[in-house]
């Protein structure tokens, strides 16, 4: 009998209004793990209504911002106590590495803790105006119930990433996980309860995007969205939060540069270039996926990358010696791999892999691939595919791998790699990427603030400055002047 996983809303498991459940599926084997409710408009009235009350409730108002930091410290400890379950529910439904998962689950509790640390510290501020008789200082404040949309390339981290300043800052929360994986931020929200945090604090409507996601993003009592997905449906998302006046915050995709100087250590270069693009299967949004190589170390870098790929042990995700694990679900590998035969009917050549691996299990595994022959004017360069496919260009000059880099719609990262420390700081200046590494890839704290430019992305998730995205700042005046109002028609400032 297949387990069946119901809504998490007000404190307690609630079967879906329609009573349909789907199912989700281990993308490495292709078994049913369980069954997850259909939300629809009624399941997410249900949730913000819950969500709502909770605000309301002095259970939550009245309760200090250092009382709040203890209970998000608590859920931090819980998360980090079943550690390995979260880990292993998180692989079985995605697909990602184990041992990446443990590494992830290692620092997850750190947000938890960095945002109860920064719940008490949060504060305004106290303004000198023209008036010594008037005293004006800010405050702020939650915003109310949030939402909170996510995909299903790194659930866990990326919904704690919305989750810790939201209840930091005092707002309740209404997440809606993507379809593909559900199971993990059920039991993050199980675990939220367990922590003492209160019940309707954090619910969860799990669904499809056009079903739940669609009924949450129009909801008139959400103060917010914050979403993680593609940049379609955050547009989508920007367009009705805009005419409603509410704010989001949009962490969208990418198609990041990574780009090799002919001064770099080529060796560690080609390693970041495997980590940026390999890693994950490259389904994360901040993939390397254009690599850039000067000319004179161009074929080095090909040459140690491609082999590097092609020895790469693709498996179960569950084994410690397993490098690459499967694409998260069927059309994703559609997608990948219609994506190389598009780079190939446009001239590119498919230095290795490009296709299925031959292994035994039945999921959807796809080979690391590495593309020459390729331009900035080819599709494969220009849209996000997200999966293993590293495109290899080459240059001459740093003014032009600026240019190069610079082209595209996205800016959500960059990779740097030389040992010109000048070169390093005028590179991280020039590129248009919210997110720049030098000599490094990949590296990520929820102390750090991070941003997508252009059409990756609006407003900052991570840091002090995620915790203003979840506040609202008011301004009050306090007329201390108890004397006579002279002059009515003029104004006081
Ligand atoms: P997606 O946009 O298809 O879905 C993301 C979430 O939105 C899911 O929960 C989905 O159900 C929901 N959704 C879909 N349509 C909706 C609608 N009309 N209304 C409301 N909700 C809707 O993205 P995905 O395929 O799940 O994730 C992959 C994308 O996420 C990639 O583009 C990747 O770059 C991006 N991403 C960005 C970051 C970042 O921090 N910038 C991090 C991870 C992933």
């Amino acid at each position: 009998m297949t387990l069946r996983l119901d809504h998490f809303i007000g404190g307690t498991w609630s079967a879906p209004a329609g009573g349909e459940y789907f199912p989700s599926t281990n993308p490495a084997t292709l078994e049913t793990l369980y069954e997850a409710a259909r939300g629809t408009e009624e399941d997410v009235r249900r949730a913000v209504a819950a969500a709502k009350e909770a605000f309301g409730s002095p259970l939550w108002r009245d309760l200090t911002a250092t009382k709040r930091g203890h209970l998000l410290r608590r859920l931090g400890d819980l998360i980090g106590e079943h550690a390995d379950e979260l880990a292993e529910l998180e692989t079985l439904d995605n697909g990602k590495l184990l041992r990446e998962m443990r590494g992830q689950l290692a620092s997850l509790p750190e947000y938890l803790y960095y945002y109860a640390g920064l719940a008490d510290k949060v504060q305004g501020s106290q303004i000198p105006t023209n008036s010594i008789t008037m005293l004006n200082y800010t405050q702020r404040e939650p915003l109310g119930v949030v939402g909170a949309i996510t995909p299903w390339n790194s659930p866990l981290t990326l919904t704690t990433s919305k989750l810790a300043p939201a209840l930091a800052a005092g707002n309740t929360v209404v997440i809606k996980p993507s379809e593909y994986t559900s199971r993990t931020i059920l039991r993050v929200a199980e675990l939220a309860s367990e922590a003492g945090i209160p019940d309707g604090v954090v619910n969860v409507v799990t669904g499809f995007g056009q079903e739940a996601g669609a009924a949450l993003v129009s909801h008139r009592d959400l103060a917010k969205i914050s979403f993680t997905g593609s940049t379609q449906t955050g547009a989508r998302i920007a367009a009705e939060t805009a005419s409603r006046f509410i704010g989001s915050t949009l962490e969208l995709g990418g198609k990041s540069p990574n780009i090799v100087f002919e001064d770099a250590d080529v060796s560690n270069a080609a390693m970041g270039v495997i980590a940026g693009i390999f890693a994950a299967a490259g389904q994360t949004c901040i993939a390397g996926s254009r690599v850039f190589a000067h000319r004179s170390v161009y074929d080095e870098l090909v040459e140690r990358v491609a082999e590097r790929a092609a020895s790469i042990i693709i498996g179960d995700p569950r084994l410690a010696t397993t490098e690459l694990g499967p694409l998260a679900f069927g059309a994703q590998l559609e997608k990948v791999s219609s994506y190389v035969d598009i780079g190939v009917s446009e001239g590119a050549t498919v230095r290795t892999g490009g296709k299925r691996p031959d292994i035994e299990l039945p999921g959807y595994f796809f080979a690391p691939t590495v593309l020459t022959g390729v331009d900035n004017s080819m599709r494969v360069v220009r849209e996000e595919i997200f999966g293993p496919v590293a495109a290899i260009m080459p240059f001459d000059s740093e003014d032009e791998v600026v240019g190069l880099a610079n082209d595209t719609e996205y800016g959500l990262a960059a990779g740097i790699w030389t040992q010109n420390l000048a070169r390093a700081h005028r590179m991280a200046r020039r590129l248009e990427a919210g997110t720049v590494w030098v000599n490094t890839y990949r590296a990520m704290s929820p102390m750090s603030p991070r941003q997508g430019f252009k059409n990756s992305g609006v407003g900052i998730e991570h840091g002090l400055e995620s915790m203003h995205e979840y506040t609202r700042l008011k301004s009050v005046w306090i007329n201390t002047d108890e004397g006579p109002v002279s002059d009515p028609f003029v104004l006081r400032s």
